[in-house]
C-alpha cells in the first residue's frame, strides 16, 4: 500500500537537497522521467541531519540517464548505475530495480549475482535494504513516497529489513554488514527478526569477494562511528568474516585485549570524520592489526631473527592474515608497512626523555633523525606513535618530540592518503 505524504506534512524539501542533486533531478524530470531523492539523503533529512551524499532512482534506463548530463558514466559491477560527475560532488542515479525473484540471476545459497532487471517504484522498494532506507521524495510533487512504514521506523529509530529478513540477507550477505553500520550509526534498533536472522545467516558472510569486503570494511571504520559500529559488529558476531583470527582479540571489556589500542584509533578516525578532515585508511588498518603484528614479530625474535627482519616477517604474516577477507589493495599495504616499520625507528632515535640538550632542540637534529623526517609517511608513522603514546606503550615525550617536526596537514605526505580514499 503506497502513501503520499503531501509535502506540507512531512516538513522536507527539495531545496533542502544539493543544488548538483536537485539539478540532476530536474534534468530528469524536463525529459519526462520520473525522479527521486532516495534513500540515505531523505532518512538524514527526515532526522534533521544533513546528508553527505544523494541518490537518484528514476524510470530512465543508465543509457538515457548518461545522455542527459555532459559528465556521466555508467558503472557497475553487480547491476548498471550513472555516475553523474561534478565538480565536487559526484551524484548516483539508479534505474528503478524490478523484476521478480524468476528474473534475477541466483547463485545456489539464494545470493543475486546478476540483476539488470528494470521496473517500476513499486517494484524497487521491495528491493530496498531496510524500511528507514526506503523512502522516496517525489521531484515533480514534493510528495514523500513510503510503501513500508519507513516514516514510521525514522521517527521510532527501528531498523527494519524490508520482507522476509533471512532471504534477504542470504540474497545479499552485506545486508548484515549494512545492519550493523546503520544501527551504529544512526542508534537505531535492530527488530528482533530482523536482528536473529543474522545468527542463521551470517556464514554466508564467507562467499563474499574480499574485495567488495575492502570496500565495505572502509564504509563501516570510516563512516563516522567506527568505535560504535566495531562494537555492534562484534555483538553481531560479524567480525571474523572482516577480519579473521583477529576477531577474538577484540574484546571490548577486556583490558589485555587489542581493544586497547584499536578504540582509541577508531575514536581518533570518528573525530576527524565528525570535523570533515580527510582519514587515511592505511592508519586504520595500521593500527587495528599492530599489537598482532607485536605477537608475530615477538615469537621471530624468540627464534633469534634480528628485531628489524623479525617485524618485516611479521607484517608479511599479519597482511596475509587480513587478506583471507579482505583485498588490501598493494598501495594501501605499502603504506601500513611504513606506518609500522617507522614505529621502532621513532622510538630508538628520540632523545631519552630526561636527557638533557642535544637532539632535543627542534634545530639540532642527528643525521639519523633528519633521515627519519624525510621518510615516506612519516607523518603519518608519527600520528600512530602518538596514538600509541595515549595508551603508554610509548613514553609521551617521544610523541611530543617527533610531533614538533611532523609536516603540516596538505603537504606532500596528504595527497596520496586522500587519493586512497574510496568514493
Ligand atoms: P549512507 O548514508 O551511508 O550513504 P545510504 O542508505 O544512502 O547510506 P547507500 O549505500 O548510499 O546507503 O545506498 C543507497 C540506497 O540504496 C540505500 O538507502 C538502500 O535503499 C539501497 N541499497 C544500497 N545497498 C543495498 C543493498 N545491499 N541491498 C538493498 N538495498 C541497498
Ligand atoms: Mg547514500
Amino acid at each position: 500500500t503506497q502513501t503520499r505524504i503531501p509535502a506540507e506534512t512531512h516538513g522536507i524539501s527539495i531545496n533542502d537537497l544539493s543544488d548538483n542533486a536537485r539539478f540532476v533531478l530536474e534534468r530528469l524530470h524536463e525529459a519526462g522521467f520520473e525522479a527521486y531523492a532516495v534513500g540515505g539523503c531523505v532518512r538524514d533529512l527526515l532526522r534533521g541531519r544533513s546528508p553527505k551524499d544523494f541518490d537518484v532512482v528514476t524510470d530512465a534506463r543508465p543509457e538515457e540517464v548518461k545522455r542527459l548530463f555532459k559528465r556521466a558514466r555508467i558503472i557497475g559491477r553487480r547491476f548498471k548505475i550513472v555516475h553523474v560527475v561534478f565538480r565536487d560532488e559526484l551524484i548516483e542515479v539508479t534505474t528503478f530495480r524490478g523484476g521478480d525473484a524468476a528474473e534475477v540471476k541466483r547463485a545456489d545459497g539464494g545470493m543475486i549475482t546478476r540483476d539488470n532487471v528494470f521496473g517500476s517504484i513499486d517494484e524497487d522498494v521491495w528491493r530496498r535494504d531496510f524500511a528507514c532506507n526506503a523512502l522516496y521524495l517525489d521531484f515533480a510533487s514534493g510528495e514523500l513516497v513510503d510503501y513500508v512504514e519507513g516514516l514510521t521506523d525514522i521517527h521510532s529509530g527501528r531498523l527494519r529489513v524490508i520482507g522476509e529478513p533471512e532471504a534477504r540477507y542470504r540474497e545479499d550477505p552485506v545486508r548484515m554488514l549494512r545492519a550493523a553500520r546503520f544501527a551504529a550509526k544512526l542508534g537505531f534498533h535492530l527488530t528482533p527478526d530482523s536482528e536473529q536472522a543474522i545468527a542463521h545467516c551470517r556464514e554466508t558472510l564467507a562467499d563474499i569477494s574480499p574485495a567488495r569486503l575492502f570496500d565495505e570494511t572502509v564504509k563501516l571504520l570510516q563512516g563516522g562511528a567506527g568505535r560504535q559500529t566495531v562494537l555492534e559488529l562484534k555483538r553481531l558476531g560479524l567480525l571474523e568474516y572482516l577480519f579473521d583470527s583477529l576477531a577474538t582479540w577484540i574484546e571490548p571489556n577486556d583490558p589485555a585485549s587489542d581493544w586497547v589500542l584499536i578504540e582509541p584509533v577508531l575514536e581518533a578516525t570518528d573525530e576527524r570524520v565528525a570535523k570533515d578532515l580527510p582519514v587515511n585508511p592505511a592508519f586504520l588498518f595500521a593500527g587495528l592489526f599492530w599489537r598482532m603484528l607485536g605477537r608475530h614479530r615477538v615469537q621471530w625474535m624468540h627464534q633469534r631473527v634480528p628485531m628489524e627482519d623479525a617485524l618485516v616477517l611479521a607484517a608479511d604474516e599479519v597482511l596475509a592474515v587480513a587478506a583471507r577477507r579482505l583485498m588490501i589493495p598493494r598501495r594501501l599495504a605499502e603504506i601500513i608497512r611504513a606506518i609500522w616499520a617507522l614505529q621502532p625507528d621513532l622510538e630508538r632515535h628520540a632523545p631519552a626523555a630526561n636527557a638533557p640538550g642535544k637532539g632535543k632542540d627542534a634545530d639540532t637534529l642527528t643525521e639519523e633523525q633528519r633521515a627519519l623526517t624525510e621518510a615516506p609517511w612519516f607523518r603519518a608513522a608519527v600520528d600512530f606513535l602518538c596514538l600509541r603514546s595515549r595508551t603508554n606503550e610509548v613514553d609521551e615525550s617521544v610523541c611530543t618530540f617527533w610531533r614538533r617536526h611532523a609536516p603540516e596537514r596538505g603537504s606532500r605526505d596528504e595527497a596520496p592518503i586522500e587519493a586512497l580514499q574510496p568514493s
